[in-house]
């Protein structure tokens, strides 16, 4: 699995650069579509809707969502530009070259553990 580490430029202070920005670009440098999503804030979720608890900084920001991901830089400004605190999405799946496995809690490991003999993971 590979890890990429948000970018930092050199010789800027820390408050011109978003290193959220920075590493949505270096995604879709390498060819990983990306999408900006609502954030966590102090009284919950960027999108500010009480019902979001179970999404909250997890959903996107733009209305067709992972179908409107992009490689294109300015396009990537322009959201971040928008809404520098946005977590990133990755439009992941068929096409994409990425997949994610998700392991959550207990129930996930025990799920990964009798998949590893399976898969010849580890
Ligand atoms: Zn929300």
């Amino acid at each position: 699995m590979q890890t990429i580490p948000p970018a930092r430029q050199p010789g800027k202070p820390e408050s011109a650069c978003n290193s959220l920005l920075e590493a949505a670009l270096e995604y879709a440098a390498q060819g990983w579509r990306v999408f900006p999503l609502h954030n966590p804030t102090s009284a919950g979720c960027s999108c500010q809707k009480p019902d979001c608890n179970n999404s909250t900084g997890k959903h996107p920001r733009i209305s067709n969502g992972l179908k409107g991901a992009s490689l294109d830089a300015s396009r990537i400004r322009g959201w971040w530009a928008k809404w520098p605190d946005a977590n990133i999405g990755v439009a992941t799946g068929p096409g994409s070259g990425v997949f994610v496995l998700d392991v959550d809690g207990a129930k996930g490991q025990a799920s990964l553990g009798a998949l590893e003999p399976v898969m010849n993971l580890g």
